[in-house]
């Protein structure tokens, strides 16, 4: 009776795949949370925001002892082929602007600058983001883009 025994296994399959789909969503991320020290480390080369987050939140704790006029660090997120010219242009704007040039539309999301043992976050709507597109993360703070992104 080989059309009964088919109908035994859709009955065990189907309910097995739905909870798996179900797992996976709940599994995606909707933050991250990057580490800035005094030796600039950042300990996390991608991040991957669930295509379920409506809006993603990357919080910054700075586990260092300096302070934000000496090793400052933020996080700022733009389009990988803008990163140059947006941190070039942070330079001038200086610290009370978080080393941005105010308004820049390249830039996606941003943080204040912080020091050691300071933490501060950002929430952005994923929304922003286009599949396919490349974007890169990094510290605004003048020399620290070629380490920190
Ligand atoms: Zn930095």
């Amino acid at each position: 009776n080989l059309r009964r025994s088919n109908m035994m296994i859709k009955r065990f399959v189907l309910p097995a795949l739905v909870a798996a789909l179900a797992g996976s969503a709940f599994a995606q991320e909707c933050s991250v949370t990057l580490d800035g020290t005094d030796a600039m480390h950042v300990d996390i080369k991608g991040i991957t925001a669930g295509n379920s987050c409506t809006e993603f939140t990357d919080n910054l704790p700075h586990s260092g002892n300096l302070a934000k006029n000496v090793m400052g660090h933020n996080w700022v997120l733009s389009k990988g082929d803008d990163v140059r010219a947006v941190a070039s242009d942070g330079i001038s704007a200086g610290l009370d602007k978080s080393y941005l040039k105010p308004g820049d539309e390249r830039v996606i999301a941003f943080t204040d600058i912080i020091g050691g043992g300071e933490k501060t976050s950002v929430p952005f709507p994923v929304a922003q983001l286009k599949d396919g597109e490349d974007y890169t993360f990094f510290c605004s703070f003048p020399g620290h883009v070629a380490i920190m992104q």
